[in-house]
């Protein structure tokens, strides 16, 4: 128990004392529902193509995510780390791969494990729309096979949610980023040509190029873009085998008319992607923030949790972001679903919150009024309440065992019907 009770005094309590952390929101109707349904549509894509659910802990030993790699933005800067009252270190997941991938070396469960979730992440990142510090997330992973037709069925499936959705302003970048053992030649070429044209970088690119120059070629600053277009590209530095998985990938999405751009210079914010990446963008979104999912390869981040070496392939969407887009697009619209049957009642007795239970018990939406409020009161709500049919019961009614049906909205007239009946008129009116 609490050791402060706090005593509220309903006329001073105008002004809420709590406001939601910065970055964080209550959803309520109708975007809680409209949340839900998301989730709902990507879960029965994905189940529909082999993959089942996981629920991993909101919180993990903080190395799970430091192996992700501690010069990205997500590690060094986001982290919502702490430790708890036994002394271990912890942090908020701030993405979901790090965590399955733990799953997958702690349980080995079989191979290829696919595998889906859905549920908030957390990074400390800077406030504004589409950018919160907890978000909702959706995504699929699959360990245990490096076979590119993975990728491009991983794509596809994202690409079916995003049509499911109804968002249509949404295009696909691919890159490959090759193996590990393509990438010190390439840092070599990007670092030497980074270094060479580091007068006309931002400041925070050029502290980034000392320490990950591949991370500069994430930047969003407008002062970075010359000389990021201009960059090395890696698919110029790919391994014989990376090259062949790439074009099977490409061509994978060419027949099954999933159309896409390669994006040579797409390197995602986290260090462990090895070959197949790409990225989502809703062109309804500011550019800062239209990146409405993303994903790839990291064919060496289950060894580097202590697992044996498997390939991964996974990718993440963002539901907070995808909702925005669908808003600017006017795809995904709420739905209002008002209550069917609103219960009048004014007897002495229990006969209206019985009758509101026996209704929910058939599976009809049903709801009342509360507080013993006139007849008139309730029809009041009644009419409100966007239901359609009102059923009445008065003095007279509960006399004669009885209530009286009324059709709410096109000015029907009222009908009483036996209580034994009730339920099954209720039903032969509803759609
Ligand atoms: P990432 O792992 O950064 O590629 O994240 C996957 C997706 O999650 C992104 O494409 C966004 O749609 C979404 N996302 C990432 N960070 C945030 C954030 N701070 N707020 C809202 N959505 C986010």
């Amino acid at each position: 128990m609490l050791a402060v009770r706090y005593q509220y005094d309903r006329a001073t309590m105008a002004r809420s004392d709590f406001q939601t952390p910065p970055g964080t929101r209550d959803l309520t109707e109708p975007t809680s529902s409209r949340v839900r349904r998301l989730v709902a549509l990507f879960a029965e894509e994905a189940e529909r193509a082999g993959f089942g659910q996981i629920v991993p802990p909101m919180f993990e030993d903080v190395g799970v995510f430091v192996r992700l790699g501690e010069s990205s933005d997500v590690v060094a800067k986001e982290l919502y780390s702490f430790t708890d009252k036994g002394g271990r270190d912890l942090a908020l997941r701030p993405e979901f791969t790090a965590s399955v991938c733990r799953s997958f070396a702690q349980t080995r469960p079989l191979l290829p494990w696919k595998t889906w979730y859905s549920g908030p992440s957390f990074r400390y990142d800077k406030p504004q729309k589409g950018r919160y510090r907890q978000f909702d997330q959706v995504g699929a992973e699959v360990i245990g096979s490096d076979d590119p037709d993975l990728d491009t069925e991983l794509i596809a499936l994202a690409w079916r949610f995003f049509a499911k959705v109804g968002l249509r302003d949404v295009a696909l970048s691919v890159n490959s980023l090759g193996d590990f053992a393509d990438r010190p030649a390439y840092l070599d070429a990007l670092g030497a040509y980074l270094r060479s044209n580091a007068d006309a970088l931002s400041e925070q690119s050029r502290a980034t190029m000392a320490t990950n120059p591949l991370r500069v070629l994430d930047s969003k600053r407008p002062q970075d873009a010359a000389v990021i277009a201009e960059a090395p590209i890696l698919l110029d530095f790919l391994s014989e085998s990376a090259a062949v998985a790439f074009e099977r990938v490409t061509a994978g999405l060419k027949a099954l008319g999933v159309p896409f751009q390669v994006a040579p210079r797409l390197v995602r914010g986290l260090d462990y992607y090895t070959r197949t990446t790409f990225e989502f963008a809703a062109s309804g979104l500011d550019a800062a923030q239209n990146a409405v999912g993303g994903g790839g390869r990291y064919d060496g981040l289950v060894e580097a949790l202590g697992g044996p070496p498997e390939p991964g392939i996974g990718f993440a969407l963002g539901v907070d972001r995808t909702l925005l887009a669908c808003d600017a697009e006017a795809s995904f619209p709420a739905e209002r679903r008002p209550i069917d049957v609103w219960v009048v009642s004014t007897t002495a007795g229990t006969e209206g919150i019985e009758l509101v239970e026996a209704l929910r018990n058939d599976g009809i939406r049903a709801d009342r009024a509360y507080g013993g409020r006139s007849m008139k009161a309730q029809m009041k709500v009644a009419d409100r309440s966007g239901a359609s049919i009102a059923l009445i019961m008065g003095e007279d009614e509960a006399a004669a065992g009885t209530v009286a049906v009324r059709m709410l909205r096109d000015g029907g007239g009222q009908e009483p019907i036996d209580r034994s009946r009730v339920l099954e008129k209720v039903r032969s009116l509803l759609p």
